[in-house]
């Protein structure tokens, strides 16, 4: 009898004496450490839809398990509970793995700056010491932050910033660049393979109407008709990434072979009165625009220059802002008719 191995065996076919051992591809498993985030969460479903073995970790002090509800029924995915800033354990075999986990909204991380600073030091150690493990491909979630309040516009790659250590956002920014520098240390010594990818201001259903960034925070005010906030005279700048756009980069950064870090973000800069304004206009709301203090170091500008991701990754946003933005104020007014009293 003869056997034709095709791959992996994982079926059996017999057909007329022989038997052909036929190979589905053998499922990768990655693990996403901050799974039930809004971003990690996005991720944990898209790799799904790819045919990935998810292991999602999280300690939910800012995810949420409502994230990955629609998730737990599938037969790749497991949620585990649990502070990477304490030791890692996983079993089973593991191909990647993206270390998401951070708090990651200004409210966030200047109520929690000790857990943030642990995570991006500690949780980025321990994250790495299990890719060295496993032999995997470790992927930090990196931010523009790292570039602080910038002097220069756009911000490419090779730009290396301009944050203050000690302010109150320090705590974020500093945990991100010294995690970038131990991901390439790990990288240079280890010779693990590594990305890294510096993630702009994102949106997109899932994000917290409570997380105290420009987006929900306009679009929740502006469904009620409330005052929207605009902190110090909104002629500061950002750069809007859609959730969607935004993991298609991770994606192709993820199988790249690029250790360097990328800049994965929309270049399109709006000011923040122009993002309420818009925001307003498309609620058809009755809100008035008022303004607020400042929060203290709030980046003047933020633009990415994204033409390493283009060249690398073939990679470039499709999503406009105002498609991103309706699908954005569906979420949240789906959120709304669910619960009302919130
Ligand atoms: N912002 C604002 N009103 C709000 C929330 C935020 O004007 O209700 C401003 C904030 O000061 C900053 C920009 O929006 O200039 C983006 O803030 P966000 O918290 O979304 O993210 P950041 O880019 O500061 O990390």
């Amino acid at each position: 009898m003869e056997i034709f191995v095709r791959a992996i065996p994982t079926a059996t076919v017999k057909k007329h004496g022989s038997t052909y051992l036929f190979m589905k591809p053998a499922l990768k498993t990655v693990l996403v450490t901050g799974g039930a985030g809004f971003l990690g969460s996005h991720f944990c479903e898209f790799l799904l839809a790819k045919g990935y073995r998810v292991i999602c970790m999280d300690n939910l002090i800012t995810g949420s398990t409502t994230n990955i509800q629609h998730l737990t029924s599938h037969k790749q995915f497991r949620f585990v509970k649990h502070d990477v800033t304490q030791h890692i354990s996983v079993a089973e075999e593991i191909h990647y793995i993206l270390h998401f986990a951070s708090p990651a909204s200004p409210i966030d991380y200047l109520k929690l700056p000790i857990q943030t600073l642990k995570v991006g030091a500690l949780g980025t150690h321990n994250a790495l010491g299990l890719a060295k493990a496993k032999k995997a491909v470790f992927m930090l979630s990196s931010t523009s932050e790292v570039y602080g309040d910038p002097l220069v516009s756009p911000q490419k790659e090779s730009y290396w910033g301009n944050v203050n250590p000690i302010g109150p956002r320090g705590v974020y920014d500093e945990a991100k660049r010294f995690a970038e520098a131990l991901t390439m240390a790990y990288h240079r010594v280890h010779k693990i393979p590594v990305r890294i990818a510096r993630i702009f201001n994102t949106y997109g259903p899932r994000m917290r109407k409570d997380d105290g960034r420009a987006i929900p925070n306009f679009i929740t005010q502006a469904l009620a008709n409330k005052a929207v906030t605009v902190y110090g005279d909104g002629s500061q700048t950002r750069s809007f990434s859609y959730v969607a756009d935004e993991i298609d980069g991770l994606y192709r950064l993820m199988l790249s072979d690029v250790n360097e870090p990328v800049n994965i973000g929309n270049p399109q800069e709006l000011t923040l009165l122009e993002i309420a304004q818009q925001i307003v206009a498309l609620t058809k709301s009755k809100s008035k625009i008022t303004f607020a203090p400042l929060p203290v170091d709030d980046p003047k500008v933020r633009k990415p220059d994204i033409t390493l991701a283009q060249q690398k990754l073939g990679w470039k946003p499709t999503t406009t802002l105002e498609e991103g933005l309706q699908k954005t104020i569906a979420f949240f007014q789906q959120q709304h008719a669910k619960n009302p009293l919130h």
